[in-house]
C-alpha cells in the first residue's frame, strides 16, 4: 500500500478503496499460491487503461466553456468494461479510479459476465439549459466514441447522468459508431432500454436489505428508514421501501436534510419527484407542502433515530461521527446503496458494534446488473416484460447475498459483508487472470 500511495499521491478515494479490499482479501490471498505467482494483487489495483480528454462546448450565451472527460477501463478479464459516467464538478481520476476498481468486484458479484469501468466529466450538468446539456454530451461523445463498443465498453448513467443525458450520449454514438446496438445502458424505452432500469439500483438495494433483515429475524414492515439524497438511487429505494410497509422518514440534498416523522407516501415522492424536475436537487421546499416535517440546513440525516440507515448520496457520506450516533440510536442495519458512502471509520463502527453493515458494491449491484439484463436484451433483440426483469433482479440480489454470507460469515455468526462481497468479487476476478495468463 506504502507503494501504490507513493505512486498515485493524492488519490485518496482511490487508495481507500484499494485499502479496503486488499486487507479483506489478505488471508485467503495468501492461501493461494497461484494468485502471489500472477502477481495478481499488484496488477488488479491498476487499471488496464485510462483515456483522458478535452471536451469544449459553446454556452447558451455563445462563450466556449472547456471540461475534462475521462474513461477509466479497469478490468476486463470477465466481460466486457461496464460501468456508469459521472458529470459532476468533483470528478477527477482519483474518484473515478475508485469507483472503476469497485466496479470490477461490483460486477463480478452480479454474476453476469462484466468487467469493470468508469468515466465521467467535471461537467455539472445542475443549471444548465437542456440545449446546454446536449451540446455538451455531443461534444463529449464525440472524444469518448472511439474507446467505446457494444462488446468492449459499455457506458451508463451515474451521478449527474440520467435519461436524458443517456439519450443525447447514445444519439450521437451511432451517428459516429455507424451502428446502434445498444453500446450505452440506460437507454430509453424507444430505443432499447430495459423496464425497471431506473429503478434498479434503489429496488435492488431494498431486496437486499431485506434478506440482511432475514438474518435477525425481521422484515422492514414498520421500520423506520433514513434516506440520503433524492436523485435515482434514493427515490428507487424510497419507492420500494415504502411499498413493502418500511417507514421512510428522512431526504436529503445538497441544502439539507427533511425530517418526517409521519413517513413517505408516493404522493410525497411525487412532490419530490416533479420538484427535481425542475432541474433542482434542493429538498427544502418540502417543509412547508407537508406539515409535520422539518427542514435542517447543511445537516446530514444520521442523527435521526432509526432502525435502518440507507445512505443513498456519494462517496463518503457517512463518517464516525455519524456511524457513532447511529450506533448509539440503536440503527439495526445500514445498507449502502450509494458507492463507498460510508468512511473506513464509520464500517469500523459499525463492525465493532455488530450492526449489520452492507457495502454498495453489493447492495447496489442492482443497478449495473439491470444494466446486463439491458445488453442481454439488446443482443436478443427483444424486450422483458417488468415481471420477468424484477424477477431476473431478485435472482441476482439473492445470490450477492449468498455470496457475502458464504464468504463474510464469522466464527460467532456475524455477516460481514464487507469482507463476504471483497472476498468473492475478488476470487472471480483473480481466478479469470490467472486462468487467462499473463
Ligand atoms: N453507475 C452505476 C453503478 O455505480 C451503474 C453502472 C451501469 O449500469 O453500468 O453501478
Amino acid at each position: 500500500m506504502a507503494s501504490l500511495a507513493a505512486k498515485h499521491p493524492g488519490e485518496n478515494e482511490y487508495l481507500q478503496a484499494v485499502e479496503e479490499v486488499m486487507t479483506s482479501i489478505e488471508e485467503i490471498y495468501n492461501q493461494h499460491p497461484e494468485f502471489e505467482a500472477a502477481k495478481i494483487a499488484e496488477r488488479i489495483v491498476e487499471p488496464d487503461r485510462i483515456f483522458t480528454f478535452r471536451v469544449a462546448w459553446v454556452d447558451d450565451k455563445g462563450q466556449v466553456q472547456v471540461n475534462l472527460g475521462y474513461r477509466v477501463q479497469y478490468n476486463n478479464a470477465i466481460g466486457p468494461y461496464k460501468g456508469g459516467l459521472r458529470f459532476h464538478p468533483s470528478v477527477n481520476l482519483s474518484i473515478l479510479k475508485f469507483l472503476g476498481f469497485e466496479q470490477m468486484f461490483k460486477n463480478a458479484l452480479t454474476t453476469l459476465p462484466m468487467g469493470g469501468g468508469k468515466g465521467g466529466s467535471d461537467f455539472a450538468p445542475k443549471g444548465k439549459s437542456d440545449a446546454e446539456v446536449m451540446r455538451f454530451c455531443q461534444a463529449f461523445m464525440t472524444e469518448l466514441w472511439r474507446y467505446i463498443g457494444p462488446e468492449t465498453d459499455v457506458p451508463a448513467g451515474d451521478i449527474g447522468v440520467g435519461g436524458r443525458e443517456v439519450g443525447y450520449l447514445y444519439g450521437m454514438y451511432r451517428k459516429l459508431a455507424r451502428e446502434n446496438t445498444g453500446v450505452i445502458t440506460g437507454k430509453g424505452m424507444t430505443y432499447g432500454g430495459s423496464l425497471i432500469r431506473p429503478e434498479a439500483t434503489g429496488f435492488g438495494g431494498i431486496y437486499f436489505l431485506n434478506q440482511m433483515l432475514e438474518q435477525l429475524g425481521s422484515d422492514i414492515k414498520g421500520k423506520t428508514i433514513a434516506v440520503s439524497g433524492f436523485g435515482n438511487v434514493a427515490w428507487g429505494a424510497a419507492k420500494k421501501a415504502t411499498e413493502l410497509g418500511g417507514k421512510v422518514v428522512t431526504i436529503s440534498g445538497p441544502d439539507g436534510y427533511i425530517h418526517d416523522p409521519n413517513g413517505l407516501t408516493p404522493e410525497k415522492i411525487e412532490y419530490m419527484l416533479e420538484l427535481r424536475a425542475t432541474n433542482n436537487d434542493i429538498v427544502s421546499p418540502y417543509e412547508a407542502e407537508f406539515p409535520g416535517s422539518k427542514f435542517y440546513p447543511n445537516q446530514k440525516p444520521w442523527c435521526v433515530p432509526v432502525d435502518i440507515a440507507l445512505p443513498c448520496a456519494t462517496q463518503n457520506e457517512l463518517n464516525g461521527d455519524d456511524a457513532e450516533m447511529l450506533v448509539k440510536n440503536g440503527v439495526r442495519v445500514v445498507a449502502e446503496i450509494s458507492n463507498m458512502g460510508c468512511t473506513p471509520d464509520a464500517i469500523e463502527t459499525f463492525l465493532h458494534a455488530k450492526v449489520l453493515y452492507g457495502p454498495g458494491k453489493a447492495v447496489n449491484a442492482g443497478g449495473v446488473a439491470t444494466s446486463g439484463l439491458e445488453m442481454t436484451q439488446n443482443s436478443m433483440k427483444l424486450n422483458w416484460t417488468a415481471e420477468e426483469v424484477d424477477a431476473k433482479l431478485h435472482q441476482i440480489m439473492s445470490s450477492i447475498h449468498n455470496a457475502c454470507v458464504e464468504y463474510g460469515t464469522e466464527a460467532d455468526g456475524y455477516i460481514n459483508y464487507m469482507k463476504g462481497a471483497n472476498i468473492a468479487g475478488f476470487m472471480k476476478v483473480a481466478k479469470s487472470m490467472v486462468e487467462q495468463g499473463v
